[in-house]
């Protein structure tokens, strides 16, 4: 039996950003560091408050 692998991918643009990042990993744990990674540089986002994160995990989706 095989399992199939379900990317998770996060594209900037979706929380309403005019930025062209995008993310993709294989679960949502690895993906989350990198975008607070991103947050960080490119949006000056020290740290992600909950309403931010929020959006943040809706725009997550299957890749
Ligand atoms: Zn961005």
């Amino acid at each position: 039996m095989r399992l199939v692998k379900m990317a998770k991918k996060f594209v900037c643009r979706e929380i309403g950003m005019d930025c062209g990042f995008e993310a993709t990993a294989e679960t949502e744990e690895a993906l989350m560091p990198q975008i607070a990674e991103h947050a960080k540089t490119a949006h000056n986002m020290q740290t992600i408050d909950e309403a931010p994160m929020a959006k943040i995990k809706a725009a997550i989706k299957d890749a």
